[in-house]
């Protein structure tokens, strides 16, 4: 069966994969090794060095390329790492127009390494289209879009951002790390490139830092491959069969992460203690119509803040959870949960973090795929213990 007509829970686990031509294993064998024996110079089977390819990390990124609707996919040691790559396609007076609501890491990337080399970078609120086309320069080579955004959930029309962005011939990038590809396919609304941190959703397990691009477009295609292999920010062959082996129940621990998250954001709404809930499931959420029409569901990812705004209710509250533990990260089986300003966003600078609602009691909460009476169970009793 092509990829291009299989349904997502099929591709999770066939897309893009083929039985080890060798021996037939149905795994995807670990191909832990650096080079390949040549018949005569030159003469190979389209592997001489794994910096350049490695068949357990091809196999991955044919199946990520098709859980993206893509047609090439790469993988690198980090998110990070798969941003860096895209970043290396400009060159010094580029101008580079991301959401100013993102996440922390890649703002740092942004404002302390790239723009060191001369690339600039303007951050703007991506809710309002007018807001970004204004902003867009003759030099502007790349819009920067996270949806839903980090901490804050909010959600920007991909859609009406690409149509911005062809206008303008500029590159559409999407962080799709918080949806997940299972929820939401940015190829498919018009994005040039996509870009996920592995290490989230779709390695899903909490033991392997992985990033990802994929992309449909040839000549970006080869760009990026030319970057992965100069620059050399691989993922390694072990990790890459861990990812491979948590994609096949990517769609089943996805539907018990948006299954948990609809509760917990109802609990949270209802709880006397708490102020606001970034969710875009509700419907009164600002980004609710359009996430119901790029996103297949809400996903497993939300934030909150308390009453007062006391930054020791906050501490109280995340120091007594038992079964969220307190980590940085997401999207893993196991529900964590984050203090945002003091640790994912600590790198932004404290009146910019304000400016975007990430306040002292901003608790972000990554909802995993336990029995949901006892995350319930653990919220409710770390939230009796606020005096206040
Ligand atoms: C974690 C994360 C990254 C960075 O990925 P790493 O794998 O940690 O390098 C980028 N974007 C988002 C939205 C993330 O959550």
């Amino acid at each position: 069966m092509a990829s291009n007509v299989m349904k997502f829970g099929t591709k999770a686990i066939h897309g893009g994969l083929e039985p080890d031509l060798a021996t037939g294993a149905v795994m995807t064998p670990i191909y832990q090794t650096t080079t390949y024996r040549q018949l005569s110079p030159g003469e190979h089977k389209g592997y001489a060095y794994s910096r350049s390819s490695n068949p357990t990390r091809k196999a991955l990124e044919n199946n990520l390329a098709s859980l993206e609707n893509g047609k090439y996919g790469l993988c690198f040691g980090s998110g990070v790492a798969a941003i860096d790559a895209i970043l290396k396609m400009l060159r010094p007076g580029d101008e580079v127009l991301s959401t100013n609501d993102l996440y922390g890491g890649s703002y740092r990337i942004f404002t302390q390494i790239f723009a060191h080399f001369g690339i600039k970078f303007t951050f703007v609120s991506m809710s309002d289209m007018a807001e970004v086309e204004k902003h867009i320069t003759e030099k502007t080579r790349l819009l920067w879009v996270e949806t839903p955004t980090n901490p804050m959930m909010n959600i920007i029309d991909i859609w009406a951002c690409s149509q911005i962005a062809k206008l303008h011939k500029v590159l559409l990038v999407v962080d799709n790390t918080f949806a997940s590809p299972f929820l939401q396919n940015p190829l498919d609304l018009g994005a040039d490139i996509v870009m996920h941190s592995v290490t989230k959703y779709i390695g899903g397990h909490s033991d392997v830092v992985m990033g990802a691009l994929i992309t449909k477009d040839d000549h970006l295609a080869e760009k990026l491959y030319f970057i992965q292999n100069s620059s050399g920010a691989i993922s390694g062959p072990q990790d890459c069969f861990l990812v491979l082996r948590g994609i096949k129940t990517l769609h089943l621990r996805m539907q018990r992460h948006c299954e948990n998250g609809v509760t917990i954001a109802n609990f949270l709404r209802s709880h006397p203690l708490v102020d606001k809930v970034y969710w875009p499931g509700f419907e009164d959420n600002p980004g609710y119509v359009i996430a119901k029409q790029q996103m297949s569901g809400f996903g497993g990812m939300l934030s909150f803040t308390l009453k007062g705004n006391k930054k020791a209710d906050a501490f109280t509250f995340l120091s007594n959870c038992k079964v969220f533990t307190l980590a940085e990260s997401l999207g893993g089986v196991e529900s964590l949960l984050c203090h945002p300003a003091t640790m994912t966003h600590a790198a932004i600078p404290n009146g910019e973090r304000e400016k975007i609602g990430v306040v002292d009691t901003l608790i972000r909460l990554s909802v995993g795929v336990e029995d949901i009476d006892d995350l319930i169970e653990d919220l409710k009793y770390s939230l009796s213990l606020i005096k206040s």
